[in-house]
């Protein structure tokens, strides 16, 4: 399984950058894990457009679907310049069901409710999800390949052992890292770079990937904070690189 940081900022972007979003691949099939500010145009760093086969949404907030309805405008035209003759398939909760019915967008974007409670096949993975403590609800995501590997994403969470049994067994955790130890108070809904590290420590995964960076601050702070807590691998998401996990 390959995966690809397209972009790391929490909440909006820097300049030339984009929010938090995940290209998942393998076996040839390709996902998109959330759909922030300026990850259309990352994503086109990496596949052309009419590749994409599958999105998956953790939330319904900005800095997650931002690009949505451009996405929604890119593949109808693609689809109508026959670049693309299948709809994109779109997995998100429909617990707010405005939100999830826009989704839906005529012949071009096909809209399918996952909850935690059933295990969804999209493409060659099965994923999971788990309810994260956050102000709006927010699913995490575990992708499990053939080999049973498999990747977990925390979406957008405060601190919560609800977590960790939903962690366990995974080689790689993405984790948001939204704000500094010292600061954790004023950012409600998130966790800081310690408490991603104490989510690694307490889940024994092999590595942890910190993503929905801060703005402000060092950030390499946050891999300093992980790293107090966590003995396994620490980074910083690299949207300049791939990280491969299990045999795919
Ligand atoms: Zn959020």
């Amino acid at each position: 399984m390959k995966i690809t940081p397209l972009g790391i900022w929490g909440a909006y972007p820097k300049a030339n950058g984009a929010t938090s979003a995940f290209l998942v691949e393998e076996e040839g099939f390709r996902c998109l894990v959330d759909c922030g500010s300026g990850v259309l145009s990352a994503l086109q760093t990496r596949i052309a457009l009419h590749d994409l086969d599958a999105l998956v949404i953790t939330h319904y907030h900005p800095d997650h679907i931002a690009d949505v309805g451009v996405l929604q405008h890119g593949v109808m035209i693609e689809t109508l310049l026959d670049k693309r003759s299948q709809p994109l398939q779109v997995y998100a909760h429909a617990d707010d069901e405005d939100q999830f019915s826009n989704l839906q967008y005529g012949k071009y974007m096909s809209a399918t409710a996952v909850s935690p409670q059933q295990t969804q096949t999209i493409g060659p993975w099965n994923v999971d999800f788990c309810k994260t403590d956050h102000p709006v609800h927010c699913l995490a995501l575990k992708f499990t390949d053939k080999h049973d590997a498999s990747v977990v994403f925390t979406a957008d969470t405060a601190w919560t052992s609800d977590l960790f049994p939903f962690i366990n067994g995974s080689e790689l955790l993405v984790s948001e890292a939204s704000t500094y130890q010292s600061m954790i108070d004023q950012i409600p809904g998130h966790l800081s770079g310690r408490q991603a590290g104490q989510l690694a420590h307490e889940t024994d995964v092999e590595h942890l990937l910190l993503t929905h960076l801060p703005q402000y601050g060092n950030v390499d702070d946050l891999v300093t904070e992980a790293k107090d807590v966590f003995s396994g691998e620490v980074t910083l998401a690299d949207p300049a690189k791939t990280y491969r996990i299990g045999k795919g």
